[in-house]
């Protein structure tokens, strides 16, 4: 299945158009001032722990000193590298979406920047350079070397592409003949792989823009050499101690980066998030070209694990702070959790990638859930603040005063010490488009709905006109080679009618409209407000309900319902949702109202008594969960407990 490229497709869509319009104007030149540290910003540690690095980015500063252009050492993470990746990647994009020659300048300069930081061997890697050279290659358990040259591709394509300069693809591929000279199946080769994968997602999308098989070769040795020898972080740490060239003896947990076997063995969603769902983006990515099915077979168990059991409703993932991780299946706290804004982003990244592998619909259904839920939560309504982790109950007092829930912040820091989500947040959502259209031979697949325009010169052009998901329509025009075109159809949207002179059918998961050289359809549905009940061996949403209307969770806020919002109480049988629309937060918000009731307040001293839960009436009112979190700090909840039946 293929992607179609982003200048085909534009985005019409005024919810998504919104979005990219604020990461263009307000988040990429934002990040770029705080990339540089021209901004006087509150830059803070992801989580509470004195040695993380924080105040200030330094990412742009640690190349001048690599390039000899400024004096001084290197800061921040060891992995900063990737910010600066990152950030041009989202301009790239958001430069296909609206030309600006200005930006054009400030890139270039960056690239050539870069250019004049790596060495003449073609290795890249500020920290290392500037910090360790003796080290390079040599500390994969944690150098995220290869995770930084990752980035450096990814950029470096969307550079090409959006403006056909070839100067940091050359230093990408550069970069990459260098990591292809020392990792290898040679004798003097390295046989490992980096401690954080992204490279091997990286390097299948260097085949498909190069054409070049090696890429993909190598992306594949990437995933068949990790955890092959299960020592093999213990042996390089061992060398650098045996040659005198480091005396760090760190404990190796395999888990954490899933390398305790090889990932076409791998069955369950294990260790740090970002990490495993980066490398299950890479699998299914190798898996598309190279057919492989013990890799298929992993990806499809992989994906299923996360699904059914440790995702969050919001499409969150990650269930506690230690190594960010995933845990067990069917443990989802919702007040400690991690749910980086990364992960989210990786998940939809993953479930894209297997529904082009498979063709298999239920990816789509997850796709959704994290993009408008905890992907879209990760940053403000401006643009210019940012979720690390997406809490999906909080208690501020609690946050404050709570050790375990030191990394659950209750507002969104102007910039985070730890900075992969904000530039990762805009990278997504500028390049957006990308998840609306693909096709496969004949059959044209239409994947969200969004207000778009796709044209292939002298084959076809194909339009969604609607304004989703405020208005409960789509028209879909088409004309052009006849193909068949297959519609996915969320299960969070009921009662399809169609409207098209052409002929169709509708199965579970799609509208499928016949072959045909014209095609206008309007089709026309229901978003009813549902209440999710989640598995019962989910022991932290017992007799709790969380409430969807379209792709959106909602949430209760303080700012709408006062303090004490754990005592909501929500009527099961009787209740009744009111929709309407506010001016509030982002323009228009379509919050939901209900009468239920609130749990009385103690009136004497003690902290248990003897059964009798006294309600009083009360109306509250639920927001779209992204965007909580916009209006000071305040108590947030997804799960509303039930009334108890009287
Ligand atoms: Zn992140």
């Amino acid at each position: 299945m293929k992607e179609f490229d982003l200048h085909a497709v534009s985005l019409k869509d005024p919810f998504w158009q919104h979005y990219q319009k604020i990461v263009r104007e307000e988040t990429i030149p934002y990040q770029y001032q705080v990339l540089n540290d021209a901004l006087d910003v509150d830059v803070q540690a992801e989580r509470e722990d004195a040695s993380l690095p924080a105040g200030k980015s330094h990412a742009l500063e640690n190349f001048r000193i690599a390039a000899k252009q400024k004096e001084g050492n290197h800061f921040g993470w060891f992995f900063q590298d990737s910010d600066v990746y990152k950030w041009i990647e989202s301009a790239a994009y958001s430069l296909i979406n609206q030309k600006d020659p200005s930006l054009v300048v400030i890139v270039d300069e960056v690239v050539a920047l870069l250019g004049a930081a790596q060495e003449e061997d073609g290795y890249l890697n500020t920290f290392f350079q500037l910090t360790r050279p003796e080290l390079k290659y040599r500390q994969l358990y944690f150098s995220h070397e290869l995770y930084c040259a990752g980035h450096l591709v990814e950029a470096a394509i969307a550079y090409d592409l959006a403006t056909g300069k070839k100067e940091l693809l050359d230093i990408a591929e550069k970069n990459v003949q260098n990591i292809m000279h020392y990792f290898g199946r040679e004798a003097n080769q390295i046989q490992g792989a980096d401690g954080h994968q992204e490279i091997e997602l990286a390097l299948v999308r260097l085949f498909e823009h190069t054409n070049n098989e090696k890429y993909v070769a190598l992306a594949d040795f990437f995933l068949a050499v990790r955890g092959e020898n299960p020592d093999f972080y213990t042996q390089e740490i061992a060398e650098n101690r045996a040659l005198g060239l480091s005396t760090e003896e760190p404990s190796i947990d395999l888990t954490y980066l899933q390398a305790y076997d090889q990932p076409k063995n791998q069955r369950e969603a294990k260790g740090h998030a970002v990490r495993m769902l980066y490398m299950a983006s890479g699998m299914a990515k190798v898996a598309q070209h190279t057919k492989d099915p013990a890799l298929i077979e992993a990806c499809v168990a992989i994906w299923q694990d996360i699904a059914y059991k440790k995702m969050y409703v919001t499409g969150g993932v990650g269930g506690t702070v230690h190594g960010e991780a995933f845990i067990g299946a069917f443990d989802l706290p919702n007040d400690t959790m991690y749910c980086e804004t990364c992960a989210s982003i990786a998940l939809v990244q993953f479930s894209f990638e297997m529904f082009k592998l498979t063709q298999q619909h239920q990816y789509l259904d997850t796709l959704t859930r994290a993009l408008y839920n905890s992907v879209l939560s990760g940053a403000s309504i401006d643009g210019k603040q940012f979720f690390y982790v997406n809490p999906l109950e909080v208690m501020p007092d609690s946050c404050h005063h709570n050790p375990g829930k030191g990394h659950v912040k209750t507002q969104r820091p102007d910039w985070l010490g730890c900075a992969c989500c904000p530039p990762n947040f805009a990278r997504l959502i500028s390049a957006l488009q990308r998840f609306v259209y693909t096709q496969e031979n004949d059959t044209l697949y239409i994947n969200l709905f969004a207000a778009s325009r796709l044209v292939q010169a002298d084959q076809f052009v194909i339009e969604q006109i609607g304004n989703f998901p405020f208005e409960n329509q789509m028209t879909i025009r088409y004309t052009g080679v006849a193909q068949k075109i297959v519609i996915y159809k969320p299960k969070w949207l009921q009662s399809f009618q169609i409207e098209c002179e052409q002929a169709w059918q509708e199965t579970d998961e799609t509208l499928v409209f016949a072959a045909n050289t014209l095609i206008h359809a309007k089709i026309i549905f229901q978003q009813p407000i549902q209440m999710l009940r989640a598995n019962p061996l989910i022991n932290q949403d017992i007799n709790q309900v969380a409430v969807q209307r379209g792709p959106f969770v909602y949430c209760l806020e303080e700012a709408d319902n006062g303090k004490g919002i754990s005592q909501c109480r929500l009527p099961i049988d009787t209740v009744a949702f009111r929709l309407s629309e506010s001016q509030k937060l982002w323009s228009p918000t379509l919050v939901i109202n209900f009468d239920g009731f609130e749990s009385q307040k103690w009136t004497q001293e003690a902290l248990y008594l003897p059964m009798n839960e006294p309600y009083v009436p009360k109306n509250w009112q639920l927001i779209p969960y992204h965007l909580w979190g916009n209006r000071g700090e305040g108590e947030m909840r997804v799960w509303l407990p039930l009334a108890l039946v009287k």
